[in-house]
């Protein structure tokens, strides 16, 4: 009988795209996919230690699976794999523990398991991790996640993805190129340059020394005149240079949407971070997008409460974000992860507090995003429309400039893209609009 396996992910895009790929493994080597609600033989879980309660979360869908099928074969991998291997282990109904070097070589492992109760563990030291594995998010037809860049040489002070994912090591340009094609073959419209720092994306896994830059790919990219879009994910500010924003600006193919982590308006708290950046550099990039492409949706991350924030750096941080010409925020709250340098901080700022400072700086969020969607009223922007929504009769998608876009439900529009008109902002804060035309494929 032809075996099963499903998946749960947690986390990040990045861990979507790892998904996939050993998904795509499974199913060549025989396995049918399952929904993870459905009876499988194997479930394979890909774990995030990024995530305030990896434990918590891990347990309980072990438990999940145990409770659905207790003959199944368990398996965790991602970062949490990688960080607590062995603790993993000891979690009952685990059969195996995968660490970062055999993540993509898991159908091996599990053909070597013949009964369930002794937990194996396959992890290494993650400075001995130095293959780049190319994955994309195939499960979503219209947006397609494409890993280019894996790993960080960075030593930000709160994070443990350098830790779990290893060094910075990035797929080459023409690979990228082909990539692409394919995705492009099974109908993709819209892909989203993936990474852990993409902006570092160039170095070669085996000697480790950079070959080519992140422009370098974008100019790649742009001189094969694709005809569907792109958008670079998360670029650190450092990194983000004035001919990254230039190409961007008059770019045929990327989309004016910029999504640059601040995680401060603080430069004592940028300092205590191990950024590699100050608030002015910050300022001088938003400003460089703003003239050249003045309709530009740029996000920023931000963290509250890390060791250290008292309230002058939270305001600093608030008027520093509230007079920025900005269009949404990504707030994290701070919380402490064993192994990293900002646990040996002290000062530590109160959860309640952490918590309110997080709720401020989401309504300002809001107020921005808000604010983004009204200066667009009026326009005629491109949207991607992407899934329909039956319920309520409506289909969504998002412009070049990312608002979110509703409109009545028209299954023609589905993985298209469309001249239309921004109308109005909803009751679901989403923009209402009209057709012009029908304007790509
Ligand atoms: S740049 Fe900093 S926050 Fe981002 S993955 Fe690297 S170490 Fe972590």
């Amino acid at each position: 009988m032809q075996k099963t396996v499903a998946f749960h992910t947690l986390g990040c895009k990045l861990n979507f795209t790892d998904t996939s790929a050993i998904a795509k493994q499974f199913v060549e080597a025989g396995y049918n996919r399952m929904a993870f609600e459905q009876v499988a033989d194997v479930y394979v879980v890909n774990t995030c230690s990024v995530t305030e309660n990896a434990d918590k979360e891990c347990k309980s869908i072990i438990n999940k699976i145990q409770r659905q099928a207790p003959e199944a074969l368990v398996v965790i991998t991602g970062c949490y794999a990688q960080l607590k291997p062995h603790y993993i282990a000891e979690i009952p109904g685990v059969d195996l523990v995968i660490g970062a070097n055999a993540k993509f070589n898991i159908v091996e492992h599990v053909k070597n398991i013949t009964q369930k109760g002794n937990a194996q563990v396959q992890a290494c030291d993650i400075d001995t991790v130095e293959n780049f594995v190319a994955a994309q998010s195939d499960d979503e037809r219209t947006r397609v996640f494409l890993k280019v860049q894996d790993g960080c040489n960075y030593t930000c002070s709160f994070c443990t993805i350098p830790l779990a994912r290893g060094h910075s090591r990035s797929d080459e340009i023409e690979n990228i190129i082909a990539r692409i094609k394919t995705s492009i073959k099974k109908g993709a419209k819209e892909i989203v340059l993936a990474g852990v720092n993409t902006g570092d994306f160039g170095i070669d896994p085996q000697t480790k020394k950079r070959t080519h830059t992140l422009l370098d790919l974008l100019q790649a990219i742009e001189n094969e005149n694709f005809d569907i879009r792109f958008r670079t994910s998360s670029i650190e500010p450092n990194l983000l240079t004035d001919e990254i924003i230039e190409l961007i600006a008059t770019s045929n193919v990327f989309m004016p949407h910029f999504h640059i982590p601040l995680q401060s308006g603080s430069d004592k708290m940028l300092k205590s971070m191990r950024r590699r950046y100050l608030t002015d550099l910050y300022t001088a990039r938003v400003s460089h997008i703003r003239k050249l492409i003045p309709h530009a949706c740029i996000g920023v991350d931000v963290i509250t409460g890390f060791a250290g924030e008292d309230e002058t750096d939270f305001i600093d941080t608030y008027n520093y974000l509230h007079q920025l010409d900005i269009s949404c925020l990504h707030v994290f709250t701070y919380s402490e992860r064993a192994e990293t340098h900002a646990i040996t901080l002290g000062n530590v700022v109160p959860m309640h507090i952490r918590k309110a400072r997080t709720q401020k700086l989401r309504m300002l969020s809001h107020q921005k995003q808000m604010q983004h969607y009204a200066q667009h009223i009026g326009d005629n922007r491109p949207v991607l429309f992407e899934s329909g929504n039956k319920r309520n009769a409506t289909i969504e998608g998002f412009t070049d400039n990312y608002i979110k876009v509703s409109h009545a439900f028209d299954h023609s529009f589905i993985n298209t893209i469309v001249d239309c008109n921004l109308v109005g902002i909803n009751e679901n804060n989403d923009m209402t609009v009209t057709i012009q035309q029908t304007i790509l494929v």
